[in-house]
């Protein structure tokens, strides 16, 4: 008998026996160990003495639960999915997490949805957020300017791996925003007991409801389930591989939270009467993380043929001294070269020891509280859209909030 991950079958036990879907075999778990989703939804692990086929699996097809009706008085809201985790599903043949729900199943799995909001959905791509790339980023932003047309509000369901590169992008390429631009991701997929897909994609659509103009990011506020914390895009941190917690504000204090209610904490930008999209991105950037024993000639392939490169320097903003001769060439060949921390916390500063001193004299330009990968996405969008002196100058100024001080609110 040929018994496969995906088959209904019956585990005899030594406390008696159960039935249920068999899960493929956990990563570190004993030979004799298997994973049952049980017939409530819930997973157990048991020692098997025996198991029993009972029918062969077959793939699992999400239910329908009929027609979505549009109600009158209630907002337009659209889903923009892009994949992730939150948009997947356990393959139960393969084991394999596979992203692949359409944009309705969204709907289907959170049915309050559609009590919130009316729903346009459309999946513009379906892919883990590893693979993302600028040239999607600018799609997903034409994508939200084509929607201004029918919507109040945008939600886009993304992996959470580089779910803030994407938020950083759309917070610069949207200059002006006539509602919230909301990403939303989850650590656990949605087929999985503990997920917080369902949480993070209601308390979405409730920030999408809002007088909001900005970029932000929805998550789970802690390891349970009680609220959400509301990123700004330009802030915003994944800080733990696992933890439904895992979205941070760095720098900075969450803009706001979502349980029954969404609360704001303080001041921010609200919509405007239209949507302004300066979408180009000069993509010759690059991101380079410092590391005692980085030799210069790898630095110097780093800057070969790059318009603007961000350094994560160690402390205050700093790189072994034997580097600056590369960077000051470079920065003479007109190279933007800016300096954020590897600390990611705090800002940096130098002005305090001699390394950050030579560095300021050679042109780097520092980027106070920055995230690195924030100032990496803003080169990339200065170079594509204004001249050189510009995007020296507009480095260091706070466009989106993405620098600690209030200017961009006024
Ligand atoms: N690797 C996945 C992604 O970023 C993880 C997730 O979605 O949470 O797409």
């Amino acid at each position: 008998m040929n018994i496969e991950p995906g088959d209904y079958v019956e585990v005899a036990t030594s406390k008696g026996s159960v039935r249920g879907i068999l899960l493929p075999r956990p990563e570190y778990g004993e030979g004799n160990i298997v994973v049952i989703k049980l017939d409530n939804g819930y997973n157990v692990g048991v020692i098997a003495k025996e198991i029993r086929l009972i029918r062969k699996g077959e793939r699992k097809e999400r239910e329908r639960r009929g027609e979505i009706k549009n109600l009158k008085g209630l907002p337009t809201i659209s889903i923009i999915g892009t994949g992730g985790t939150i948009a997947s599903y356990v393959d139960y043949k393969t084991g394999a997490v596979n992203p692949a729900l359409t944009a309705e199943d969204f709907i289907f799995t959170v049915p309050e949805i559609v009590k919130e909001a009316n729903i346009r959905a459309e999946m513009v791509f379906n892919i883990l957020s590893e693979d993302m790339k600028p040239e999607y980023w600018i799609k997903i932003a034409r994508k939200i300017k084509d929607e201004a047309k029918f919507s109040n509000g945008i939600v886009i369901p993304h992996g959470t791996d580089t779910m803030s590169y994407t938020s950083a992008s759309l917070s610069f390429m949207l200059e002006k925003l006539p509602f919230p631009v909301v990403l939303v991701g989850s650590q656990r997929s949605s087929d999985r007991p503990s997920s917080d897909a369902y949480m993070n994609l209601i308390s979405a659509v409730k920030v999408a409801k809002t007088d909001l103009g900005e970029v932000v990011v929805v998550m789970h506020a802690t390891s349970s389930d009680d609220k959400c914390l509301i990123h700004r895009g330009t802030r915003v941190r994944k800080m733990h591989t696992s933890r439904r917690d895992a979205f941070k504000s760095v720098n900075s204090r969450p803009m706001g939270e979502v349980g029954e209610e969404v609360k704001f904490y303080g001041e921010y930008r609200k919509r405007d009467d239209k949507l302004v999209l300066r979408d180009k991105m000069d993509e010759k950037v690059s991101l380079i993380y410092f590391y005692p024993g980085m030799k210069s000639d790898l630095l110097e392939s780093l800057l070969d043929g790059m318009h603007g490169a961000i350094i994560m320097g160690t402390g205050l903003g700093h790189v072994s001294s034997d580097l600056l001769p590369i960077l000051r060439k470079n920065i003479r060949d007109g190279v933007v070269v800016g300096m954020t921390s590897q600390c990611l916390y705090g800002r940096v500063n130098l002005n305090v020891y001699s390394t950050g001193r030579e560095l300021k004299n050679a042109g780097v330009i520092p980027l106070e509280d920055m995230l690195p990968e924030v100032a990496y996405v803003k080169l990339m969008w200065l170079l594509g859209n204004y001249d050189l002196s510009k995007v020296k100058k507009l480095m260091r100024e706070n466009l989106r909030g993405e620098i600690s001080n209030r200017r961009f609110l006024e």
